[in-house]
C-alpha cells in the first residue's frame, strides 16, 4: 500500500512516474534492459539525455544563453564548486544567512573565498528574511548567494534579491515547484532528490558568461567548463536519476506546466497554514510573508505528544512528519508529488489528534 510520504529528500515522486520505472525496469525501449543497465557513452542515453536536457530547458524556460550541468555530489558539493567555479582565491562573495543550509553554504566557500555575510536572520530565530531594500552586493563580489527555500526552517524568499553581483541561487528545496524567472539568475542549482528525481545528482544552470572562471585546482568533475564541454559525461554520470529526472519532467508537462503546479502548491500550502493557524494547539513559527510552499514545520503546544502524534500519523499512512533532526518537532514536505489529497488527510489526522488529544 503506498503512503503519504512527507519526506523532506529523498521524497514521494509522482506514481505515475514509478510505474513508468516499474514497466521499463527489465526492458526499456527494447533495449532487453533497464536504463541503468546500460553504457553512458551509448547513443541511446546519449541522445535520452539530450531529450531530457531539452525538456526541462522548455519547462523552466531557460533561455539559450545558459547551459545546464548534471552534476554528482549533490547540493552540498555545489557548496563549494560555485566558490571554485566563480571566484578566485580571496575574492570577496556575498551571502545571506537565512538558517542551516546556508550556514552549511556559508563554511563551505569561507575555505575558498572572503564571505562576506550581507545579511543574517539569527535575529528572528531565522524565521524571517531580510527586507529586499537591505541586501546589497559588495564591491569586487563574484556572486550573491541565497537559499530561496530553507529547508530546515521552511523559510521561503517572497521575492528576488536584486543585486549587482551575479545572482546564485540554491533551489534543492524549490525548483519545479512554480516558474522561475531564470535570466534574473547567474547560477541556479539544486539537488535532485526533492522535486526532481531520486538523490545522486545536482542540476546547475549557469549563464554562459559566467564560464571559464574555473580556478585550476578545482576537481575535474566538479569544473563547470570541463563539465560543460563533455555535456555532463566527463565520468560516468548517475544515469538512472538522470532517466527517472526525465519522467519527472515529461510528468510536468502532462500536468499543465509550472503555472499549473505553482496554484496547486500554493492551494495544498495555504490549506495547512490555515489548519495550523486556526487552532491553539499546532504552531508555526515563520513570519506569515516568508512562509514556504514546500517544506511546513510545526510544533505541538505539548511537546510530550510528539512521538504520540507521530505513531497514530503512521497508523493512518502519514509518514515521514518527524522534524528535522537538529530542531525537533513536525515538519511536512509538500513538494509537487504530493497531492492535495495527502494535505487533506493529514489536516484531518490533526483535528482529529487536536480533538482527542488537545
Ligand atoms: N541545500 C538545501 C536547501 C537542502 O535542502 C539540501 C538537502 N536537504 C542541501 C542543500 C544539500 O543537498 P544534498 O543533500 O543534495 O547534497
Amino acid at each position: 500500500m503506498r503512503v503519504y510520504n512527507f519526506s523532506a529528500g529523498p521524497s514521494t515522486l509522482p506514481q505515475a512516474v514509478l510505474e513508468q520505472v516499474q514497466a521499463e525496469l527489465l526492458d526499456f525501449q527494447g533495449t532487453g534492459m533497464s536504463v541503468m543497465e546500460d553504457s553512458h557513452r551509448g547513443k541511446r542515453f546519449i541522445t535520452l539525455a539530450q531529450e531530457i536536457t531539452e525538456n526541462l530547458r522548455a519547462l523552466l524556460q531557460i533561455p539559450d544563453n545558459y547551459r545546464i550541468l548534471f552534476l554528482q555530489g549533490g547540493a552540498f558539493g555545489q557548496f563549494s564548486a560555485i566558490p571554485m567555479n566563480l571566484a578566485a582565491p580571496g575574492q570577496t562573495v556575498d551571502y545571506v544567512n537565512t538558517g542551516q543550509w546556508s550556514k552549511k553554504a556559508i563554511s563551505e566557500a569561507q575555505k575558498y573565498a572572503k564571505v562576506k555575510i550581507v545579511a543574517d536572520e539569527g535575529k528572528s530565530n531565522y524565521c524571517t528574511v531580510p527586507l529586499a531594500d537591505s541586501l546589497i552586493s559588495s564591491p569586487g563580489s563574484a556572486y550573491f548567494h541565497y537559499t530561496p527555500n530553507e529547508t530546515i526552517g521552511g523559510v521561503e524568499f517572497p521575492y528576488i534579491p536584486k543585486v549587482e553581483a551575479p545572482l546564485v541561487g540554491d533551489f534543492s528545496s524549490t525548483i519545479l515547484s512554480r516558474p522561475i524567472p531564470v535570466s534574473q539568475y547567474g547560477v541556479i542549482y539544486a539537488g535532485t532528490q526533492k522535486n526532481m528525481a531520486p538523490s545522486g545528482m545536482a542540476v546547475v544552470i549557469i549563464h554562459e558568461d559566467l564560464l571559464g572562471k574555473a580556478r585550476e585546482t578545482t576537481p575535474a568533475i566538479w569544473n563547470y567548463d570541463l563539465m560543460n564541454e563533455n555535456d555532463s559525461m566527463l565520468n560516468t554520470p548517475p544515469t538512472f536519476t538522470w532517466y527517472v529526472l526525465g519522467l519527472v519532467v515529461e510528468w510536468l508537462i502532462k500536468q499543465g506546466g509550472l503555472k499549473q503546479i505553482a496554484l496547486r502548491n500554493e492551494a495544498k500550502a495555504k490549506a495547512l497554514y490555515d489548519a495550523i493557524d486556526t487552532s491553539d494547539f499546532y504552531h508555526n513559527p515563520v513570519a506569515k510573508n516568508c512562509r514556504s510552499w514546500m517544506n511546513v514545520p510545526f510544533t505541538l503546544s505539548d511537546p510530550q505528544l510528539d512521538s504520540e502524534f507521530l505513531a497514530g500519523a503512521k497508523a493512518a499512512g502519514l509518514v515521514n512528519l518527524e522534524g528535522h533532526r537538529s530542531v525537533g518537532g513536525m515538519r511536512a514536505s509538500i513538494y509537487n508529488a504530493m497531492e492535495m489529497a495527502g494535505v487533506q488527510a493529514l489536516i484531518e489526522y490533526m483535528a482529529e489528534f487536536e480533538r482527542t488529544r488537545g
